[in-house]
């Protein structure tokens, strides 16, 4: 199938062209015509699959008629992180560089003056975080009657993130009368039960089962002792070809000393996650696109996302705690068809955290060894937190040890709705995935909501507001 195939205007097939696009990928083979014949979607699709343009592109179109007035915008695109609203935004100006539609970027961390100035002059396209968006909505900043399209990105991560009853209620302050297009990387019951309540009669679009690594990506499982970690990664970097990699940490304070660890053995790395300065962390992501810097060590929140041109290698120097995020920090590379390779370093402690991720992705993780580092034998049912050196099998994982017993999952939302006072907006009880501390890298305030305090915290609440 070719662009000129899927009724997209004259100029969007030549912006389409000039990125250097030849053929729609097949979530925009099943989007585009439904967006622009004006139906709802529900689309299925991890990111990498050119997912933006799916709904970018007849999104553009649509609004070429018409004109945004000051503080209404037309369309609105949430986001659940800041550097993918950022990269959404590049999106939009990529493909509508021959129209004339404004765009504006709402998110934390960036002056509201310039945001306000912004809305000021109409905007099309408001790209935002849920967060920000609340923020200048209170503030009286804006006014969202006009949205006319409505677009919620990685729905799972938001949900992830506790940000669902920040968009409902945005979802709740528009007009009905609108166009809502819906992506999730996965569609869980929770995200299910959403989009059933958000879409009106949508068409269902899904490229890829949910949950399944890219196939291009290679993917590697190494089990060494804690105390080895930092060895097999500096030896494994050694040894691959590495052009560029994502090093994922499950803690943002474990992104600063592995950070400062391979810049001391002499790597050319750099440190992303949420407690740096929005500039800095837009100028680290800068340099490493323009391979300034050949290793990004980063926590999931911050890396979220993002849409870096040929990266070869992701390494899992955590096992992460949730299986569905191992599909998302191996999705970084392999994508748009390219080879990519993924390693992930275990220590024995992390069994079940790999037999989740091996049921999940339905396939065992193959194991290698590393010359020089004694191979450890991964931990399933949890008795031991490490059994010191020296094995030197690392069986791969056998069907039978693949059902561990889920933990208990302790709901930090549903304390917060408990604790909160009756007139806030929490209003869905969304049960947390969340079984284990976790750093969100948005979240300096308030673990869980983003860059964005919501009101109902702000009203003293200390046993949520200092909850940490
Ligand atoms: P996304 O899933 O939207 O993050 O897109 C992933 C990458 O695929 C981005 O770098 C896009 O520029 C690229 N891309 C999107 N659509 C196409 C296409 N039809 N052909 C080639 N690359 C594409």
């Amino acid at each position: 199938m070719d662009f000129s195939e899927l009724g997209l205007s004259p100029e969007l097939l030549r912006a389409v062209s000039s990125a250097g696009y030849t053929t729609p990928t097949p979530i925009q083979q099943q989007s585009i015509p439904h967006v622009s014949a004006g139906r709802d979607v529900l689309g299925c699709a991890q990111t990498g699959t050119g997912k933006t343009a799916s709904f970018a592109l007849p999104m553009i179109d649509k609004l070429a008629a018409g004109r945004a007035r000051a503080r209404m915008p037309r369309s609105l695109v949430l986001e659940p992180t800041r550097e993918l609203a950022t990269q959404v935004e590049a999106s939009f100006e990529l493909y509508g560089k021959n129209h004339k539609l404004s765009t504006a970027l709402l998110i934390g961390g960036e002056s509201f003056a310039d945001q306000e100035r912004k809305l000021d002059r109409g905007v099309d396209v408001l790209i935002a975080t849920p967060g920000r968006m609340l923020d200048l909505f209170e503030r009286g900043k804006i006014l969202l009657s006009d949205v006319r399209i409505l677009v919620i990105d990685e729905a799972d991560r938001m949900l992830d993130m506790g940000f669902i009853p920040d968009v409902e209620r945005i979802v709740g302050l528009l007009s009905k009368n609108r166009q809502t297009l819906f992506f999730s990387a996965t569609m869980p019951p929770e995200i299910r039960k959403l989009a059933d309540a958000f879409l009106n009669n949508p068409i269902e679009v899904s490229v890829a089962p949910p949950a399944s690594p890219a196939e291009t990506v290679t993917q590697s499982l190494v089990v060494v002792a804690p105390e080895d970690k930092r060895e097999a990664l500096r030896r494994l970097i050694r040894s691959e070809d590495v052009k560029n990699a994502l090093i994922f940490c499950n803690r943002k304070k474990d992104v600063d000393i592995l950070y400062k660890s391979l810049t001391k053995h002499g790597f050319d790395a750099a440190a992303l996650h949420g407690d740096m300065s929005q500039p800095k962390r837009t100028e680290t992501l800068e340099r490493f696109k323009r391979d300034e810097i050949r290793l990004l060590v980063c926590s999931d929140v911050a890396a979220r996302g993002l849409d870096i041109q040929g990266l070869s290698h992701v390494f899992n120097f955590d096992v992460p705690y949730h299986a569905e995020d191992y599909v998302h920090r191996i999705g970084r590379t392999g994508r748009a068809g390219r080879e990519g390779r993924s390693f992930t370093i275990a220590a024995p402690e992390d069994g079940k955290n790999v037999a989740a991720i091996q049921k999940l992705i339905k396939r065992d993780i193959p194991v290698i060894t590393i010359p020089g580092i004694p191979t450890e034998e991964l931990d399933f049912e949890g008795e031991r937190s490490h059994r010191g050196r020296g094995r030197r099998s690392a069986k791969p994982v056998r069907q039978e040890q693949r059902e561990p017993k889920r933990e208990a999952v302790k709901s930090p939302r549903r304390d917060q709705k408990r604790d909160a006072p009756r007139d806030t907006t929490v209003v869905t009880p969304f049960p947390k995935r969340r079984s284990q501390p976790v750093d969100h890298d948005d979240a300096p305030n308030a673990p869980g909501f983003g860059d964005h305090m919501p009101a109902f915290l702000r009203r003293a609440v200390p046993s949520v507001a200092s909850r940490g």
